[in-house]
């Protein structure tokens, strides 16, 4: 069964892929690897006056799409599909001056893209630096006699870029008191009391946070301004100045 004469939905010229062997009916040129209808009689491309054009097979949309705009002469090239009973496309004739300039055009879109990637990792790590910054500014400002190093190194470690840790939160980027407490809670806990232990030692967590409460507050009101710490009695008089001396 021959396939269909008519040609695919596409508009413009097309060029067919023959599935069996073809000859040129204008210059008996052939078999044909590629063909053009005229009057139902199968032409080759140089009697078409197409030879001069070249295959670009599918495959990259935009080399596709930009060969097509820059050539003032071009063609779909289909084949048809016995099974599903439809032409298939499967690539353009392009002038090669114009696959030339398209190729350029997108190798530099690649190189413009690649520079744009650069500037934001670039623009990306400097924003990660100021909202550290601004992180241990803000653990000093809420607890002004945590060492400045470990303020430093609480905003560092609760910044780490996905890390869905505290700073990386939106209540976190926008550094309320309460998530950066949480960072400071969740450093003090980890460094400050046995909660790891405890936990390696199979303690449930919400146990272990109940065992660790009083640690935790303790180290917290050490690093609390003065009139702050002073709320709950004066226990903790000598661990503020030793907390101050930690780091
Ligand atoms: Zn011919």
């Amino acid at each position: 069964m021959a396939p269909p004469s008519t040609p695919p939905p596409e508009g413009g010229i097309v060029v067919f892929q023959p599935l069996r062997e073809r000859y040129c009916a204008q210059c008996r040129g052939g078999p044909l690897a590629m063909l053009v209808l005229e009057d139902r009689a199968p032409w080759c491309l140089d009697c078409a006056d197409l030879g001069h054009l070249v295959y670009l097979p599918r495959g990259d949309t935009a080399l596709t799409r930009r060969s097509r705009e820059e050539s003032t002469l071009s063609a779909v090239v289909v084949r048809f599909n016995r099974r599903k009973s439809r032409y298939e496309r499967q690539g353009v004739l392009v002038e090669e001056a114009a696959l030339a300039g398209a190729e350029r055009r997108c190798l530099a879109d690649a190189e413009a893209r690649r520079r744009r990637r650069v500037r934001d990792a670039g623009r990306r790590a400097a924003a990660d630096l100021r909202f550290t910054a601004a992180l241990a500014v803000e653990i000093r400002r809420l607890f002004p006699r945590c060492p400045a190093q470990r303020a430093e190194a609480i905003a560092a470690h609760a910044s780490v870029r996905g890390s869905g840790r505290v700073g990386r939160t939106a209540a976190g980027q926008a550094l309320s008191e309460g998530a950066v407490t949480s960072a400071v809670v969740a450093s003090v806990r980890h460094l400050d009391t046995s909660y790891d232990r405890l936990l390696m030692n199979g303690v449930p967590r919400h146990e272990a946070r109940r065992r660790i409460a009083p640690a935790v507050e303790a180290v917290l009101r050490g690093w609390r301004a003065p009139e702050a710490a002073g709320e709950e009695g004066e226990g903790q008089g000598g661990g503020e100045e030793g907390a101050a001396e930690i780091s």
